[in-house]
């Protein structure tokens, strides 16, 4: 029986999940059209290479989350857990060419083989942003500012909170990471397993720990925001300013770092409380080194990435589909006329339902089932008129109305 059960993680989207979704992600490329953002679709499996050398070998993703196979040839192969490092490589293996800054979204399934709880998936869905080729201050102005207008098309803004903090340029960084790990050096027997793998190879990440031992000692470490050059401090107070002058709230979060370890400057989330322990729904940065680490030209980046699924419980729920006019034949001589009549209607841009066998009795009760605004009856007598008997499903109100005026009378239920 097992093998009929979805694999642990993943869920169908059953039609009225996809309502949500879609109002989520046609709200998102619609603003993100507005910024002049095009859309962009990578494959859903890359060479496992691709993730490990841009989300680098000791991020959760890399060593925990990817479901990585190989191919009859040997090849190792991942499915795709983000959408960054796909658009990257494609950007190298054959975009560059075009003019930057380049602005690219994307929207698709994701996977990470993760620990089940509500707000996370072994499969999602993620619509995301790129900026490529744009440096300054600004290009995170953008992005942020667009991702907090597809917040608020989504009616989420009064429940959301945009989270901000700066990781600095790699000077910073550096000089940063000598301190935070002569710190952390001195507390090694409390730091967890994974904090201690991670302090030679990756000490920020650290700070993203949700380790209870870990948190008591991060909560006395030295602040990233105390080891910041000038350039740094410049460039984050630009992105603030910006923010402000785009009337886009925010709070710094001193010990907010990504789980991924291509990014510099700019790092932010958007999290809510409305989600339970999943607080994130939209979160991203800068990564100016990731795409000059995956072998192609220095290119400067900002981006983010929201969680469709995550959004799509925040919403408030998307109207259904279209109330259909349900075509009635009563009698074998109508049908034909029936069949023809409904698809006349569709092509006349209606949306029109014909039931599928059955008395009027059983037709218009599924008619009304069906949520059927109007049903169009057609019997033997209306057959001999060139008319049809529309029956308002509201009220039971019923008119003969010509077939050649039926378009311009039912126009009302559309
Ligand atoms: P988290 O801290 O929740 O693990 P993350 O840092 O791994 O998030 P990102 O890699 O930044 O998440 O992905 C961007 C967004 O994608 C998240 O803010 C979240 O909304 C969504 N997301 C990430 N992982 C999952 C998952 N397993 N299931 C559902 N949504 C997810
Ligand atoms: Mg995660």
């Amino acid at each position: 029986m097992s093998d009929l059960q979805p694999p642990r993680g993943t869920h169908d989207i059953l039609p009225e999940d996809h309502r949500r979704h879609r109002q989520v992600t046609e709200t998102a490329r619609g603003i993100a059209a507005r910024y002049g953002y095009e859309e962009i679709s990578t494959p859903v499996f890359e060479f496992s290479e691709v993730f490990k050398r841009t989300l680098g070998e000791t991020s959760d993703i890399v060593t925990k989350e990817m479901f990585s196979f190989e191919d009859k040839k040997g090849r190792s192969l991942a499915l795709r857990p983000e959408g960054t490092a796909g658009v990257a490589r494609a950007f190298i293996s054959g975009l560059r060419s075009e003019q930057l800054p380049l602005k690219l979204f994307y929207q698709g399934p994701m996977f990470r083989y993760e620990r089940m709880q509500k707000g996370r998936q072994r499969q999602f869905h993620q619509f995301g942003v790129e900026l490529l080729g744009a440096d300054g201050p600004l290009a995170d102005i953008e992005v942020i500012t667009l991702g907090a207008h597809v917040l608020d098309a989504l009616g989420v803004a009064d429940k959301v909170t945009l989270e901000l903090n700066t990781l600095g340029d790699a000077e910073s960084r550096q000089s940063y990471r000598t301190k935070l790990v002569g710190y952390l050096e001195g507390f090694k027997d409390k730091l967890s397993e994974d904090s201690l793998a991670r302090l030679d190879r990756n000490p920020l990440r650290i700070l993203d720990s949700k380790d209870q031992g870990d948190r008591a000692v991060i909560a006395g470490a030295p602040l990233l925001a105390d080891h910041l050059n000038d350039a740094s401090k410049a460039f984050f107070e630009d992105v603030q300013k910006g923010l402000k002058t785009a009337g886009v709230e925010y709070e710094i979060n001193p010990t907010l770092v990504r789980g991924l370890d291509y990014y510099c400057h700019t790092a932010f989330e958007f999290t809510t409380e409305t989600l339970g322990a999943q607080g994130a729904v939209l979160a991203g940065g800068r990564y100016d080194g990731l795409i000059e680490t995956m072998g192609g030209p220095p290119t400067p980046g900002t981006g983010w990435a929201a969680g469709v699924e995550r959004l799509a419980l925040m919403i408030t729920e998307p109207p259904g589909p279209a109330r259909p006019v349900a075509v009635v034949p009563v009698g074998e001589a109508a049908e034909a006329e029936a069949l023809s009549l409904t698809q006349k209607l569709r092509q006349a841009g209606f949306t029109a339902d014909l039931g599928f066998s059955g008395n009027l009795k059983k037709r218009l009760k599924g008619a009304n089932k069906a949520g059927a605004a109007a049903a169009v009856i057609i019997g033997e007598d209306e057959l001999a008129k060139g008319a049809a008997t529309v029956r308002d499903m509201e009220t039971g109100e019923q008119t003969e109305v010509k077939l050649s005026a039926l378009e311009d009378h039912l126009a009302r239920y559309r």
